[in-house]
């Protein structure tokens, strides 16, 4: 394929309306005019000067000429008989990344990636074992919403955001702070929850933070010697640490911490797992989102979903200890719903055929 030098014009998406005003003043009369772009880029998700019908004609190919509104590129899309619908998106520079959308309760939520690969290396996580990629930069991520939300025709009040796609978005805080500025014009903070494996400068950043969105913790042991096999990050950021960490996170009035629990067979998932899980987030606003595994025989051929009643009775032991618990009974199985496996797909046929 023939190199494509890359579009020098800067990107509008993903930029916070006081960033566009910044950008376009030099190019514009009046400063009402960058509000009125910025309102069709963050509001409207305008994928063209040209739609921006309350600018002169003049002005839209001024501007067209010194900036660009790009989102990233649908390669592949899945969809799963439970409503779930998965998307493999290109960006400029050939790296893939994945995005999924789900519908519940009435709403749907919206599931980002953060980076184009994951160097924390869950052992039960198909991105993990793809190993590790660049930062997505706040264009990359705030385009994946704007395409999702197109292509869906989602009312904005129903979506929900979370960050548990690609990547750890704790280790990519600058970008992942200005994605959250823009995305804060269109969705509600509370709305909003993003995912660690448990990256303490992360949480503290997180913590200090103006805006803040609802903080998950990856957390699936309840001791620090079986969530270093699963989690090889929790050698660097020890359990006994993120506990104290998380204890003084500062919570808005009603928030709670999300805790996940991919449940594997054998592993993490005995009713003393529960118990002990209990008793080590005890005192804080907590829930819990159990998730039983989604099996992979390529990447983790040796780790098992556990079967459905011990599902239950797992998570009826968390319920028992007064924990809120939800169970997380996968969506778009059929569909590789599960982090990276729509890569680990596209990446194998893109081997396979060459
Ligand atoms: S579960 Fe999340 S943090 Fe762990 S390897 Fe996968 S993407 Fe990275």
């Amino acid at each position: 394929m023939a190199w494509v030098a890359p579009d020098p014009r800067p990107n509008l998406v993903g930029r916070s309306p006081l960033e566009i005003a910044e950008l376009l003043a030099p190019h514009v009369d009046r400063p009402f005019r960058a509000t009125q772009v910025s309102r069709w880029v963050i509001d409207r998700d305008a994928t063209s000067f040209a739609e921006m019908s309350n600018l002169s004609k003049e002005l839209r190919s001024d501007l067209e000429r010194r900036f660009r509104i790009t989102d990233p590129e649908i390669l592949e899309t899945s969809s799963s008989d439970d409503g779930s619908v998965k998307w493999l998106f290109g960006l400029e520079d050939g790296v893939t990344v994945e995005g999924v959308a789900m519908p519940e309760d009435g709403k749907l939520t919206m599931c980002l990636s953060s980076q184009a690969g994951c160097a924390v290396g869950c052992v039960f996580c198909v991105t993990g074992a793809l190993g590790g990629g660049r930062n997505l930069r706040p264009d990359e991520i705030v385009g994946q919403y704007r395409v999702m939300l197109r292509r869906l025709a989602a009312p904005v009040d129903r979506v929900n955001i979370v960050f548990m796609g690609m990547g750890e978005p704790l280790l990519n805080t600058d970008h992942l702070g200005e994605a959250l500025e823009t995305l804060y014009e269109r969705v509600s903070p509370k709305r909003i929850t993003v995912s660690t494996s448990g990256i303490l400068p992360g949480i503290r950043w997180l913590a200090g933070v103006e805006r803040r969105p609802k903080l998950a913790v990856s957390l699936n042991a309840p001791d620090q010697e079986r969530r270093e096999r699963l989690m090889p990050i929790a050698r660097r950021y020890p359990l006994d640490e993120l506990m104290t960490e998380l204890r003084r996170f500062p919570l808005e009035r009603g928030r709670r911490i999300t805790f996940e629990y991919v449940l594997i067979r054998g592993v993490n998932d005995a009713v003393a797992d529960a118990e002990a899980v209990a008793r080590l987030i005890r005192g804080i606003p907590a829930k819990v989102n159990v998730i039983p595994l989604n099996e992979d025989a390529t990447h983790f051929p040796d780790l098992r979903r556990p079967d459905d009643s011990t599902v239950n009775r797992f998570a009826v032991s968390l319920r028992d200890a007064g924990l809120t618990v939800t169970v997380r009974w996968s969506k778009g199985l059929d569909v590789d719903a599960a982090c990276g496996q729509l890569k680990g797909r596209h990446q194998r046929r893109g081997s396979q055929s060459t």
